[in-house]
């Protein structure tokens, strides 16, 4: 391994992609570097220093949590428990721990606590595609507790390895609306709702793990039991064989999409209303989260049960 670029001290990590490796000290100095020129560039913090970060409790979101604070914003974490078995147990305690060793404020909204059933069970009875359902739950969840406890952005872990796989499988299927909205960077559509950043953007899964070690995060690295048979994986797979074969690839294509790309994909003006049962902002008459969660037999007018660690 070549020595690192800054001190010609022991090498830590060595990137291909950027033609550098660099030393546990040097390492840290530029991944924060490289969170904060994300944050400038795409001017995310436009609304002030106040953020909510949702936190897995995996190396992404708990590398990015770190970085923020570390820069020096008022970062406070949002995880929502989601009661699958031991998968929901050990992130959940990762993330309860970091906030306390860095004395930070965390909320923990619980699924199980909430609607009385857990994620497995909600996805068996929608029938529908895991992460989708997911992912739809969890953003309107966030929405609650962002509107509860008056936060303006929420920032989330996604990676260059994420963000070029979600762009390639937009691509390939057309998804031109997906395509005008993928952006480390979505400004508030409504009163009510937040502005989403994704400061990690300009790193990989490789150096979100190495930062974790380096700063002695802990993290839980176990598989989403019910993440199988997800189609990003299969994109991030192909992907990082381009990479492999030809270094700096992701970030051409992803940074090159947003320079030059994104543009000529504007995507139609959206109308919001008022969800017919709960009142949350949706293009629909009634919100996809009230739709699945009647589909399930759940009341989705339960109260958030959120507590504050
Ligand atoms: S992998 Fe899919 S189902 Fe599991 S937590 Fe992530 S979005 Fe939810
Ligand atoms: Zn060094
Ligand atoms: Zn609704």
């Amino acid at each position: 391994m070549r020595r690192c670029v800054k001190c010609k001290g022991e090498p830590v990590i060595d990137l291909k992609s950027t033609n550098a490796a660099f030393c546990e000290e040097h390492f840290i100095e530029y991944f924060l570097r490289q969170v904060g020129r994300a944050v400038e560039k795409y001017k995310m913090m436009a609304g002030g220093q106040q953020v909510l970060v949702a936190v897995s409790g995996g190396k992404d979101s708990m590398a990015l949590w770190d970085a923020l604070l570390s820069l020096g914003y008022e970062a406070d974490g949002l995880h929502i428990d989601l009661g699958i078995g031991e998968y929901s147990r050990k992130s959940r305690l990762v993330c309860e721990k970091f906030a306390a060793v860095r004395g930070a404020r965390l909320y923990v909204l619980s699924l199980v606590d909430t609607y009385g059933t857990n994620m497995e069970e909600i996805v068996r009875r929608t029938r529908r595609v895991s992460c989708s359902v997911c992912g739809t739950v969890k953003r309107y969840l966030m929405n609650m507790v962002v509107q509860q406890k008056g936060y303006r952005v929420v920032a989330t872990g996604h990676n260059l390895d994420d963000e070029t796989a979600a762009l390639l499988s937009n691509l390939f299927s057309w998804q031109e609306g997906y395509l005008a909205r993928q952006y480390p960077c979505l400004p508030s559509t409504h009163p009510r709702l937040p502005a989403r950043i994704k400061p990690l953007v300009r790193l990989g899964e490789q150096e979100t793990e190495m930062y974790c070690r380096v700063k002695g995060i802990e993290f839980w690295a176990g598989d989403c039991p019910l993440a199988r048979g997800a189609t990003s994986l299969v994109y991030k797979d192909l992907v990082n064989s381009l990479e492999d074969k030809m270094p700096g690839t992701k970030r051409r294509f992803l940074f090159g999409f947003w320079e030059r790309g994104r543009r000529n994909f504007t995507g139609e003006p959206v109308e919001l209303k008022d969800c017919s049962l709960c009142g949350q902002p949706t293009t629909a008459d009634t919100c996809l989260f009230c739709r699945l969660m009647q589909k399930a037999g759940i009341n989705p007018l339960s109260q958030p049960q959120v507590s504050q660690v």
